[in-house]
């Protein structure tokens, strides 16, 4: 108890303001994105407060200087209608069960290419091997597609007349935004075309007393972020790849992210959206009400649908105001347990202060530790199970910090965390939230990764990754993170290299498992390519049915992103 009483004091009088959210912002957007070459570190803090049974200590923190993401380059191929797919992971492309390319689809030809080159001009029209080759490889290099054209919109209008033109001529397109998905779901399966909306970047209008910003779909969400810093203001979502993927990408794929716990889902925070249909018709339902009830509120249907119903042009989304007082801690856990008594407390305790409630496991942990540079252990004394990262965000930098503190030592005391530090600084907090956002880069360097993005009653989630571990033994690094506070977790297998043997001891295991828990298949990445023929084990028959004839309504040819979201047997007999 004397411990603790000479913790809190000594928390007293070290937490000043923990970090200033501006700067904070600002050396974490440098961290994020594709790009973790940017950051650097000048010299070692020794500021950090631990929370530490039963000896209070300072540490020293190290930093980040982060290198870029080398994968080696193992593609290999899969026969599929005349086309080849390429694809790194042969085992899960199997297990996809490759589609054919369908018939009904024509094939680009010059005048196609003339058409393109007289709405968009000849920069708006990209042919180049090295720009196409990009743009066909996903974020994971696990998805290669074969498209030959990417085309280049400036405007709603531009984006009207392509589909129009393809919808008429049957070729299938795949809308592209940041291409940062994990599921395969940006990049051409065959030779669809390629719509990128980088180039509508524009933000539109801002209202200062609302929050509300109006924005085209290709803004990169660090920028709209930044730009609303300026304007007092965030963005209510936030996640590793903000440096590069989009809004538009986000609304389609219903992104969630590290800020969902505090600010709710994209279906709460985008008022309204303008969509370009299969046709060509923009549907402008770019509304700034919080409130409208006439009607069915079609903008929903889109949210969350990958592309697959409507290209998004324009953004209409409701923000927060920027709150001064920011505070980050980094805890370990001695087990499974204790994370979810402790995210309980921390909702009662922590109420509206609450902003981000992550974990990590301690394999999760090493992978980091073993392939970033730069980064250390911020509780180093000893190895831990579990490893939280809890943020408070407020406005009242005396009471926020008050409450955090003594939540903390409440938990310590009754023994429900082992170990803690708070973030004296934006970089300690950068380097904290470092650790938990370069997770997937790591796993990238270890070798090959299996990733399973899944939604489970939070008593049962850790159980998942228990069994597999036990199924898997010594064959597989089976590494265990994500969005606790939401139920949300991210069970990831890393191996060595692709095996259809290991793949068999996950699939459909894991999918079985998730549906009789009556889970979700994908929490917040989407289906894609990759889980397209999975969506029955979250979703019932009648469901998918639905599904299948609004996808026919509003898409009768198939043309939007074919071969995603949707089965191929329902996709097959809604178009394509
Ligand atoms: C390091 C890292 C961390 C990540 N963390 C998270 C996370 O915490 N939470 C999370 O939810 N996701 C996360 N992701 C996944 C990914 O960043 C999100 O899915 C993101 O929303 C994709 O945006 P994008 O612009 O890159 O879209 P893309 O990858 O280009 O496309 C994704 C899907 O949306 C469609 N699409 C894109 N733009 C449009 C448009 N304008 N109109 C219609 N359809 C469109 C595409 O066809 C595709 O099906 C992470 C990815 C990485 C690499």
């Amino acid at each position: 108890m004397e411990n603790l009483t000479a913790a809190y004091s000594l928390l007293k009088r070290s937490s000043k303001k923990l970090y200033d959210h501006k700067f904070f912002c600002s050396i974490r957007s440098s961290n994020s994105g594709l790009n973790y070459n940017s950051i650097q570190a000048s010299e070692p803090f020794k500021q950090a407060v631990r929370f530490h049974k039963p000896i209070l200590s300072l540490n020293n923190f190290c930093f980040l200087r982060g290198s870029g993401i080398g994968i080696p380059d193992a593609l290999s191929r899969v026969q599929g209608g005349g086309y080849q797919i390429h694809c790194r992971n042969v085992a899960s492309m199997a297990a996809s069960s490759t589609p054919m390319r369908y018939q009904s689809f024509a094939m680009i030809n010059s005048d196609d290419i003339s058409y393109f080159k007289k709405i968009l001009g000849e920069r708006g029209v990209v042919q180049e091997e090295e720009k196409l080759d990009d743009a066909n490889t996903d974020w994971m290099r696990k998805f290669k597609g074969s498209s030959r054209l990417m085309l280049q919109p400036k405007s709603s209008h531009e984006v009207s007349q392509i589909l129009d033109y393809c919808n008429s001529r049957c070729l299938a397109v795949v809308p592209q935004g940041g291409n940062t998905g994990l599921v395969g779901g940006s990049v051409p399966v065959f030779d669809e075309v390629i719509i990128n909306i980088s180039s509508m970047n524009n933000i539109l209008s801002f209202d200062k007393a609302s929050g509300i910003l109006v924005c085209e779909a290709g803004c990169i969400l660090e920028n709209l972020n930044s730009f609303l810093e300026n304007e007092g203001y965030v963005m209510p979502l936030d996640l590793g790849a903000k440096g590069s993927c989009q809004i538009g990408g986000n609304v389609s794929t219903n992104a969630g992210g590290l800020r969902l716990i505090r600010y709710g889902s994209l279906h709460g925070s985008v008022l309204g959206l303008e969509v370009v249909l299969a046709n060509g018709t923009v549907l402008d339902m770019l509304g700034t009400l919080r409130k409208d009830n006439t009607g069915y509120d079609l903008k929903h249907l889109f949210i969350g649908s990958e592309g697959s119903l409507g290209i998004v042009t324009k953004v209409s989304i409701h923000t927060p105001p920027k709150l001064s007082s920011v505070n980050l801690a980094f805890i370990a856990c001695e087990d499974y347990t204790s994370c979810q008594k402790l995210f309980s407390k921390a909702k009662r305790k922590l109420g509206e202060i609450l902003s981000a409630f992550e974990f990590l496991d301690t394999n999760a942990m090493n992978l980091v530790l073993e392939h970033l540079d730069g980064l250390r252990d911020p509780l180093p004394s000893s190895k831990h199970k579990f490893y939280i990262l809890i943020e408070t965000t407020g406005s009242m930098e005396s009471h926020d910090k008050e409450k955090l503190e003594s939540f903390l030592l409440q938990c310590m005391e009754s023994g429900l965390l082992n170990d803690g530090v708070v973030a004296q600084d934006v970089n300690q907090a950068s380097s904290f939230w470092r650790i938990r956002e370069g997770i997937s880069e790591a796993l990238m360097k270890a070798g090959a990764v299996y990733k399973y993005d899944l939604s489970l009653p939070l008593e049962k989630m850790y159980d998942l990754v228990e069994e597999m571990r036990e199924r898997l033994g010594t064959e597989a690094n089976v590494v265990a993170y994500g969005h606790l506070g939401d139920g949300n977790l991210h069970l990831n297998i890393s191996t060595p290299q692709y095996d259809d043997n290991i793949l068999s001891k996950i699939e459909p295991f894991v999918y079985e498992w998730t549906s009789k828990q009556r889970g979700s298949i994908s929490a917040e990445h989407g289906l894609g390519f990759m889980k397209a023929n999975k969506i029955h084990y979250s979703k019932s028959t009648e469901t998918v049915q639905l599904m299948g004839a609004i996808k026919k309504l509003l898409d009768p040819n198939g043309i939007l992103n074919p071969y995603k979201v949707l089965p191929t047997s329902v996709l097959s007999q809604s178009g394509g």
